[in-house]
């Protein structure tokens, strides 16, 4: 068997998501035997960090995972939501808050539930001492004023992925936040900008991640049947910010990978 060339983290998959439900061992398998040895599951609702601290426990030193209430779901967050959240940020294998923050894109919950959770959710990373996973869009400048106000607080975060202008990029810098990237920098018509900008993130500041099963890689040769994103693909995302940034890949894979381990404090349980 080939060795798998790199030794990743995806830090942002939705491996609870039903698209996994009928071959979700061989995924984290085939993902595995590419090199990407560990996951960060992004929880979205309070009972999905539930499932996903669950499936953690089955894969223990490989399965990491948030804990939060995606902005979408705001509207269903409550003293009860809070409570479960907090005990699940206790948790050995959860990792950060999140996915949190604004998306004024569709408004599925009001705005104003949405700062509601929010703001809720930063007390949650400042009691903690949790790393923030943040989602954003279409609310950049409220979010930073938000991050701002609450920085002294917090324990560092991701923007998780940014695909945003090259202002956001320095707001999220100047909090000495982290920036993912994600397969949208594969896409031609997406990460025009993104395709600019990633050459200028500082290289201690740069994180991987698929969002799988979202967001596939556009450029996959040769093109795959399915549309399901996969984690195994992280080696391809890999591949194409190194070439952007005009860098050897397993550098870049070493440097993202000393990024993951300080964030997520992955060397300090075991
Ligand atoms: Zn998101």
């Amino acid at each position: 068997m080939n060795e798998a060339r790199y030794s990743l983290t995806d830090i942002g998959i939705n491996l609870t998501d039903s698209a996994f439900d009928a071959d979700r061992e061989i995924v984290i398998q085939n993902a595995e035997a590419a090199g990407v040895k560990r996951m960060l599951i992004t929880g979205t609702t309070a009972n999905e960090s539930e499932q996903a601290l669950r499936l953690c426990q089955q894969y223990p030193d490989q399965l990491f995972c948030t804990a939060g209430v995606h902005p979408h779901y705001s509207k269903e967050f409550s003293s009860t939501t809070r409570d479960t959240l907090a005990a699940l940020l206790r948790q050995p294998e959860v990792r950060a808050v999140g996915e949190t923050g604004l998306d004024f894109n569709r408004n599925f919950s009001s705005p104003e539930q949405q700062i509601r959770a929010f703001e809720q959710q930063l007390e949650l990373a400042a009691e903690s001492g949790l790393p923030l996973f943040l989602h954003e869009r279409d609310a950049h400048t409220r979010q930073i004023e938000m991050l701002r106000h609450a920085r002294d607080h917090l324990h560092g975060g991701v923007a998780h992925c940014f695909t945003g202008s090259r202002e956001e990029l320095y707001n999220y810098l100047d909090l000495d936040l982290y920036i993912g990237i994600t397969g949208s920098i594969c896409d031609e018509r997406r990460g025009g900008e993104l395709l600019r900008l990633v050459k200028e993130i500082p290289a201690d500041r740069l994180l991987l991640e698929t969002d799988a099963p979202y967001l596939i890689p556009r450029n996959l040769k040769p093109k795959p049947k399915s549309r399901r994103n996969l984690p195994v693909y992280l080696t391809h995302i890999l591949e194409q910010v190194a070439q952007e940034r005009a860098c050897d890949p397993q550098e870049l894979a070493q440097q993202t990978e000393g990024n993951c381990q300080r964030l997520f404090r992955f060397n300090q349980t075991e």
